[in-house]
């Protein structure tokens, strides 16, 4: 048994690395808790830009799992850090992480962003060394990795989704407009395709959206072609095994609104990154200069965190789901005259 208070950071390092790349999940508390624990006993020290570091690594593991205590501590540790190094005045118009938003996998980054070290790699182009560990910095990857161990609970995030999110929402609204400018069965069965192996919250939920928000082209009589629904329940079943059955915390009438579905697919896609979160805040109205953390929904009708809501995304995937059911069983009892499409 590993005693992991002896060891270095740079032991540290690699097994944050371990657990950000292969996901052993007997491994992940103790270096949480580890880390968290030393975060918060200094959460806006010298040291804090190391910690943050790890837990950011660590960050989309504890985004697939329930609440536990390793995630709470984590959370408390990230948000103080936020709060402490936040605070701070700089002479910096942007920070290194601002750029890396657009980089970023669903929610995971696989690059360096040179917390641990102090340096970015060359190819950044951004020579300015003390950015990156400026606190305004560290704070803004805090603030993050919060938001993907607990979407929409924080402010202060750049509005903008990555580049190819903005360009899927605008490939999706073309099509639940009955517009489309690509093949939608392309689109449609690679949408169905492209949930991660282990999503994060966000990007399981922003998933579920999107399937919905989309089912009813698939089931039209636009779709001639019986594979696009079947490749969507394949996926939205696989989807719905990986929820947690978390209670509902939600009053009536406080789950979102999907009726509309150009709304809902973009929304779909804006659930899967900070960036994109935040725009659905600002959307809603929040207060950017207020403090960082919040716990309502700002002054829109529903509360922004029931887009992620277990019980919400279970409801709207059995629709989803029944939608294109009724849409194969119409396949099989109707072969090849009926697809005119009239
Ligand atoms: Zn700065
Ligand atoms: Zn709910």
């Amino acid at each position: 048994m590993i005693d992991i208070t002896d060891l270095t950071v740079e032991q540290l390092a690699e097994a944050w690395q371990r657990i950000r790349d292969t996901f052993p999940a007997h491994e992940v508390d103790p270096y949480v808790l580890d880390c968290a624990r030393r975060l918060s006993a200094d959460p806006g020290g010298e040291q804090a830009h190391v910690w943050v570091s790890g837990l950011l690594a660590m960050s989309g593991h504890l985004a697939r799992r329930p609440v536990r205590e390793a995630e709470r501590a984590a959370l408390d540790a990230l948000r103080a850090a936020a709060k402490e190094l936040g605070g701070r005045a700089c002479s910096h118009e942007d920070h290194p992480y601002e750029a890396e938003m657009d980089s970023m996998e669903d929610e995971i980054w696989l690059g360096d962003n040179g917390l641990l070290t102090g340096e970015l790699p060359a190819q950044d182009g951004d020579t300015d060394a003390g950015k990156v560990l400026c606190p305004g910095n560290v704070a803004g990857w805090a603030r993050l990795a919060v938001d993907v161990i607990a979407p929409l609970t924080v402010r202060r995030i750049p509005v903008g989704a990555p580049t190819h999110h903005q360009s899927s929402i605008n490939t999706l609204s073309g099509i639940v407009n009955d517009y489309p400018y690509c093949d939608p069965y392309e689109v449609l069965v690679g949408e169905a395709d492209c949930l991660p192996a282990r999503p994060t919250r966000g990007v399981l939920a922003g998933y579920l959206v999107t399937m919905n928000a989309t089912c009813w082209y698939a089931a039209s009589e636009r779709v001639t072609d019986r594979s696009v629904p079947a490749a969507m329940v394949k996926g939205v079943e696989a989807a719905v095994a990986l929820l947690d059955d978390g209670p509902c915390a939600h009053g009536p009438g406080e789950h979102p609104d999907t009726a509309d579905p150009d709304h809902a697919s973009q929304v779909g896609y804006l659930l899967r990154s900070p960036g994109g979160r935040a725009e659905i805040a600002e959307y809603h109205g929040w207060d950017e200069e207020d403090e960082d953390e919040v716990d309502d929904g700002g002054d829109g009708d529903e509360p922004l965190d029931a887009w992620l809501c277990p019980a919400f995304l279970h409801e709207l995937a059995s629709e989803t789901i029944d939608t294109l059911t009724q849409a194969l069983a119409a396949f099989d009892d109707e072969p090849a005259e009926s697809q005119d499409g009239a």
